[in-house]
């Protein structure tokens, strides 16, 4: 922490033995868990005493607020509905466990977000009540905090690297990051437009979450930004893959509402083909795509054809736009392991059927969350692990699937079969016309700055780095648009300096 030594040990300017200590306790009074103490020697008869960060600085021990509990409505009653499940804290216990954050030197939270988001920064302004600086500090980096409080696994991400989480119970910063949005856009606060207008513009192709990231960043350094999508709705996979009951689709319209308020343009409803890229580079200084991943991986299983049996994707978008009629009386099997099954699974049982999850492997392998886990078992979700899938049975309709585990070839009867064993990239064929090279895999080539092989094109997100969190396609959105915006900025000064 900069903290000046003797210099008297085996590195100079760090403290790498006893002799190297000056007494100042800069080092106690930094810590912010009283893990540090200094016993000096006008307390020497003192021994109870402990002179940590708090005693020093005469403040409350900063340990005394626990982690609170999310409540999640009962699985009764939420399994007939479509709402979300977790219910908000109220606006008290939020700033209470805001207040939990140690304001650690080296924030492991934001370290650990792809989006390294300012988190004690914007936990410190909720814990203090002023939701306005933490919602500016929010959307500094994020273009959807409520998304992703909602949606991020956060146990695996921000709140993995939360020093309390070591101790007792990470900072809730999922939940904070979302009421922060919630509150803040609810009470009328909104993004600033850009100052100043620039000459430049850019197209964005795929309003999911890296075309959204990627749009935004653009269009706040004052670019003119146009988003394409096929869809009539924003989102991506966000609105047409992830349940109503995980993400309540009016946050994606609120959203798309406050993007128009700012300047972002959207055509929705639009297919783009080889004619019209060709157009928009004429017109624009770059192009973005984030066509995503929504292709299902194919799989090799005998019998995948019979009526009965469906993708998980495509069943999670029938299922979503309220297509799909009540299944009552039917029995679901999932095959799979993500958080694809666990939806899949969830969505099911609100229409009424009875469901299972068929897994090839231990539970300890899920790729679902735990949380999901817990969540779809509480709905009434019956597990299967070891059972690998050998074949859809039936002949004119799917009746079952057998499998292989280690106790035998057993079958399992089911009305309908659902494949959740993940997707791919599959961009346009056409788009190899324009020098864009693609992986052996779909994926459209790029670089870490999301480069592609056309001069004038990036791409991020789930069609150059596969299947991920939306946070991830976020992340990689924003860094093609710095990449962009250095380009373009590097040209103006080279312009302005001729
Ligand atoms: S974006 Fe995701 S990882 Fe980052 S702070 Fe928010 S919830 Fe955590």
């Amino acid at each position: 922490m900069g903290i000046p030594v003797w210099k008297q040990g085996r590195t100079s300017g760090e403290v790498t033995g006893l002799e190297d200590c000056m007494g100042c306790a800069r080092c106690i009074v930094s810590c912010p868990t009283d893990a540090l103490a200094i016993q000096d020697v006008r307390n020497l008869f003192r021994p109870a005493l402990r002179q940590n960060a708090s005693h020093l600085l005469k403040r409350e021990p900063n340990g005394s607020i626990p982690r609170g509990e999310i409540v999640y409505r009962p699985p009764v009653e939420r399994k007939h509905d479509w709402q979300e499940v977790a219910q908000p804290f109220s606006q008290q216990a939020l700033q209470l466990q805001a207040d939990r954050c140690l304001d650690c030197g080296v924030p492991g939270c934001r370290n650990a977000c792809p989006l390294g988001n300012f988190i004690p920064d914007w936990l410190a302004a909720t814990a203090r009540g002023d939701w306005r600086q933490a919602a500016e500090l929010v959307h500094a980096t994020s273009p959807l905090p409520e998304v992703c409080g909602t949606i991020c696994p956060q146990h695996r991400l921000c709140e993995s690297g939360c020093t309390r989480g070591r101790l007792e119970g990470a900072v809730h910063i999922g939940m904070v990051e979302k009421s922060i949005a919630n509150q803040a856009l609810e009470a009328g606060w909104r993004m600033h437009e850009p100052i100043r207008r620039n000459s430049h513009s850019a197209a964005v192709i795929g309003a999911g979450p890296a075309g959204l990231s990627c749009a935004e960043r653009l269009n706040r350094a004052g670019m003119s930004v146009i988003v394409y999508d096929r869809s009539d709705k924003i989102g991506g996979l966000l609105q047409s893959a992830v349940p109503k009951f995980k993400l309540d689709k009016r946050l994606l319209q609120r959203r798309q509402a406050i993007l128009e308020q700012v300047g972002v343009r959207f055509s929705l409803n639009t297919s783009i083909d080889a004619e019209m890229l060709a157009d928009l580079l004429e017109k624009h200084d770059a192009v973005f795509l984030g066509l995503g991943a929504q292709k299902s991986r194919s799989v090799d299983l005998p019998g995948k054809d019979l009526p009965g049996v469906e993708q998980a994707i495509g069943w999670l978008h029938e299922t979503n736009r309220g297509a799909r009629a009540s299944m009552s009386g039917k029995h679901v099997l999932v095959l799979g392991g993500g958080d694809s099954a666990m939806d899949c699974a969830r969505s099911a049982i609100r229409l009424g059927a009875k469901v299972s999850i068929a897994y090839r492997g231990p539970e300890e392998h899920l790729r679902a969350s735990p949380l999901e886990t817990d969540l779809a078992r509480e709905e009434g979700v019956e597990f299967y692990f070891d059972h690998t899938p050998l074949e859809c049975t039936g002949s004119g309709a799917v009746c079952g699937v057998r499998f292989k585990t280690p106790r035998g070839n057993p079958h399992i009867s089911a009305d309908s079969i659902i494949l959740a064993m993940g997707q791919q990239a599959s961009p346009p064929s056409w788009l190899s016309g324009f020098g864009i090279a693609t992986e052996s895999d779909g994926r459209i080539r790029a670089d870490e700055r999301g480069r592609t092989t056309h001069p004038s094109i990036w791409a991020g997100g789930d069609n150059t780095h596969g299947p991920d969190l939306a946070v991830m396609a976020m992340a990689a959105g924003r860094k093609a648009a710095e990449d962009i915006l250095a380009g373009i900025n590097g040209f103006e000064t080279m312009r302005r300096q001729a």
